[in-house]
């Protein structure tokens, strides 16, 4: 690529979804061992723009040492006669993209989440220097989004000030979300579809409405809109609504027909305030989960930063893995933090009601957003650790499963034969479209397959010990 002739390493979609293992990284940027990162786009005036100039604030590449990880910022600021602040949540979801075009870097997540890894062979190529990623950066940037005139970058790897500006990063961020509150799906007809995700998820789309915030919680409606506006081909677009089909689960004729388009065939239908049936689509990058807890008929959430175990005994990497890869998954959903603060967050299942266990950290940031009544029944982590504490917790509090639990008690009873009383009702504990199981030399595909279990048994491999109903 003539336009790259001094980067040491390749550049191009190719390596979209690239990813770098552990064992093959040179340094860590960022990531699930760093607190304090973030990606930041502001816009900004003309004079206050030196164009292309890389500033690196601490350490760079070279310094660095081997297989460590770094605290890590990465400020773009742009300026141009047409761009708007309207524009910063669209440019900054582009370092993503156009960083996963860089062979042997792997970008993964958004906003206060990113992760990056270097690769040995990259680095050994001569990829060693942030001014040399700043540069792609520039190019990229320019080509595909021409109204950006001027740009300048700053890479911040010193502990001290990523901190500084990580806070002044969240405070930007609350700000743009808080923007974007207040429209209702039903007030617009048109909502806006995002594939960026499908390197990593091949049959992804995320719907972006006003009040179904995409799943990494970085493009908003007004975002989309803008998106779309400014680059009609890129991988943010217009969908018309088309026909409302069910106004509770959130199905419109226009959504099905897009996601079916953009996703080859792969999905037909999406539900968008639901985790059952169609639900919207998981990439990878969602910022939390919501779970499906079968024991107490409610839903767990926990977000990526979540170091511990879940309520029902998995880690954020096990209940994520079981989410992703642009699926839809009854009762295994990707969100975004925003899109628990809107009235539509899982309204066709019950909404916060069916809500019943969330970390603490979480808590206190969609706290307001909770109805009243409810937020003293929702546990967390302090409250509960396994199913039994939290079966314990739900009753004490008359949290509004509890009445569910009595509902089915009484239609297991009316409708089960005497003789099949005693069998709890079977909950589907693995849906997939694609389920491949290997057995004796032959590999076997089940399609669209829905298992169900009396019983789930969760064993860890090493030890016996853990075993839950
Ligand atoms: S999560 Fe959705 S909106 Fe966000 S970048 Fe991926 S596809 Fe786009």
């Amino acid at each position: 690529m003539s336009m790259f002739k001094d980067i040491p390493v390749d550049v191009g979609v190719i390596y979209e979804g690239e990813r770098i293992r552990r064992k093959d990284m040179h340094v860590e940027l960022g990531g699930p061992d760093i607190k304090e990162k973030f990606e930041l786009a502001r816009v900004r005036k003309p004079e206050e723009i030196e164009d292309e100039k890389v500033t690196i604030i601490g350490p760079d590449i070279k310094d660095m040492k081997e297989n460590g990880s770094y605290p890590f910022g990465i400020l773009v600021e742009v300026a141009g006669e047409k761009l708007e602040q309207e524009l910063e949540g669209v440019i900054e979801r582009r370092i993503h993209a156009y960083c996963n075009f860089i062979e042997g870097l792997m970008h993964l997540n958004q906003r206060y989440d990113i992760w990056l890894r270097l690769s040995k062979k990259s680095f050994q190529k001569g990829l060693n220097s942030f001014e040399l990623i700043g540069k792609v950066l520039f190019r990229l940037f320019k080509s595909e989004l021409p109204i950006i005139e001027k740009m300048q970058i700053t890479f911040i790897t010193d502990a001290g000030k990523v901190k500084a500006l990580y806070d002044e990063a969240l405070q930007i961020y609350d700000a743009r979300d808080a923007k974007a509150r207040g429209l209702k799906d039903e007030e617009v007809d048109k909502f806006y579809g995002c594939i960026l995700c499908q390197s990593f998820a091949p049959t992804h789309v995320c719907v972006i409405t006003p009040q179904r915030y995409s799943n990494c919680g970085a493009i908003s409606w007004f975002d989309g809109r803008a998106a779309a506006s400014i680059d009609p081909k890129g991988p943010v677009f217009t969908i018309e609504k088309g026909e409302l089909i069910d106004p509770v689960k959130g199905e419109f004729s226009g959504v099905n027909e897009v996601v079916k388009k953009k996703s080859l065939g792969e999905v037909t239908r999406v539900w968008l305030y639901t985790a059952f049936g169609y639900p919207h689509t998981s990439c990878g990058c969602f910022e939390g989960v919501a779970f499906y807890i079968p024991e107490v008929d409610g839903f767990g959430i926990m977000h990526r930063g979540f170091k511990d175990i879940a309520v029902n005994g998995l880690p954020f990497s096990t209940v994520a893995d079981s989410t992703a890869g642009g699926r839809q998954i009854d009762g295994f959903h990707g969100i975004s933090i925003e899109y628990m603060r809107s009235p539509k967050f899982l309204s066709a299942d019950g909404g916060w009601s069916r809500v019943v266990w969330l970390p603490k950290e979480v808590k206190e940031r969609v706290k307001n957003f909770i109805p009243k009544e409810l937020v003293d029944k929702i546990a967390t982590e302090e409250e509960a650790k396994t199913i039994d504490e939290l079966k314990t917790f739900l009753k004490d509090h008359a949290h509004p499963v509890v009445e569910r639990w009595k509902e089915e008690a009484v239609a297991v009873e009316e409708a089960a034969p005497a003789e099949e009383r005693e069998e709890a009702p079977a909950m589907p504990v693995i849906t997939a479209s694609t389920l491949p199981i290997a057995a004796g030399g032959f590999k076997i595909i089940l399609k669209d397959a829905k298992i169900y279990a009396k019983r789930v048994i969760i064993r860890q491999e090493k030890s016996e010990k853990t075993e839950k109903r």
